[in-house]
């Protein structure tokens, strides 16, 4: 495969503090955080509860504007919703239950004018295959598994070709073995159809598994504790010595207070690689 070098990051997270404010008090879900997503990263954020990964992925996508900092996408700061940033949500019910799974897909690509109906439909169709559910295109929601639906929403998404996808633990709520299955299919999606994932989770296998690149978030409110690369890790590799070594350094740098109490948690740690455009 063609590598190219890319000259700028895709998605630029510039010293972002969000905050909630309720009539009652102000929570602070997250402070100072920066990182960069280049083109054809899965890029990870990984963090306990709380600590703001769902509220910096809703900025990415536009749903919330950063108390301070900046987010850009394309050197543009966002400043709302678009069709470039697709959600993928962990809940099973983001589809809408009176439409077909076809038409669940066809729809963001009809009403932000993408595609006319034919277009939208072959589109729809051809993702719904990548998916494997192209036998169900007529199919409602609620007669499909839970990862039947996220597989839908998962096409619905990619289908609109954003510049980049959005998913907040999309897999949290499935067995673990359908969980197994639905990353080793993104992975596969991510190899066939070249887009750029910024990820959330809470668990340190999905993250080294899924990702290529891992920011680690403190706890409440999330500040970046580190930052590591991870493309070299598959499901292959679970019992492997290296394997438990990165999650067991993940699992100190999320939880410092099994380290040695002389402020170490407050060092950022940042690894760096080249980023390649696709690498594989
Ligand atoms: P995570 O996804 O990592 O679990 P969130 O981004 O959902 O974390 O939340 C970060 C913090 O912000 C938490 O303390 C949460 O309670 C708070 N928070 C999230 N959404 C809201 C909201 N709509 N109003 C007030 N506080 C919120
Ligand atoms: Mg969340």
């Amino acid at each position: 495969m063609e590598q190219t070098t890319p000259v700028a990051p895709l998605l630029q997270v510039r010293t972002v503090d969000i905050e909630y404010r309720t009539h009652q008090r102000r929570v602070r879900a997250t402070h100072d955080v920066s990182f960069d997503v280049w083109p054809g990263d899965r890029f990870i954020l990984l963090g306990p509860s709380g600590c703001g990964k769902s509220s910096l992925l809703k900025a990415a996508g536009g749903f919330l504007t950063p108390r301070s900092g900046d987010i850009t996408l394309d050197g543009v700061t966002i400043r709302g919703p678009g069709p470039e940033r697709m959600m993928v949500f962990q809940e099973f019910d983001q589809l809408p239950p009176w439409k077909t799974v076809l038409e669940n897909v066809m729809f963001p690509l009809l009403a932000s004018r993408k595609a006319d109906k034919a277009g939208a439909r072959e589109r729809a169709l051809h993702f719904l295959n990548k998916v494997g559910l192209a036998g169900f295109a007529d199919a409602m929601p609620h007669t499909l598994s839970g990862g039947m639906k996220q597989r839908v929403a998962i096409a619905r998404a990619l289908a609109m070709k954003p510049r980049i996808l959005l998913m907040d633990e999309p897999f949290a709520a499935l067995d673990a073995l359908t969980r197994r299955t639905m990353q080793e299919e993104l992975l596969t999606l991510w190899h066939e159809e070249h887009f750029t994932l910024l990820f959330v989770t809470h668990s340190i296998e999905e993250a080294l598994v899924v990702g290529s690149r891992i920011l680690v978030l403190s706890p409440h409110p999330g500040r970046v504790r580190a930052e590591l690369n991870c493309h070299q890790y598959s499901h292959n590799d679970f019992g492997s010595a290296e394997f438990q070594h990165a999650a067991r350094h993940i699992h100190h740098l999320l939880f410092p207070a099994a380290l040695p109490a002389d402020g170490h948690h407050q060092t950022q740690e940042r690894v760096y690689v080249p980023a390649t455009l696709h690498s594989s």
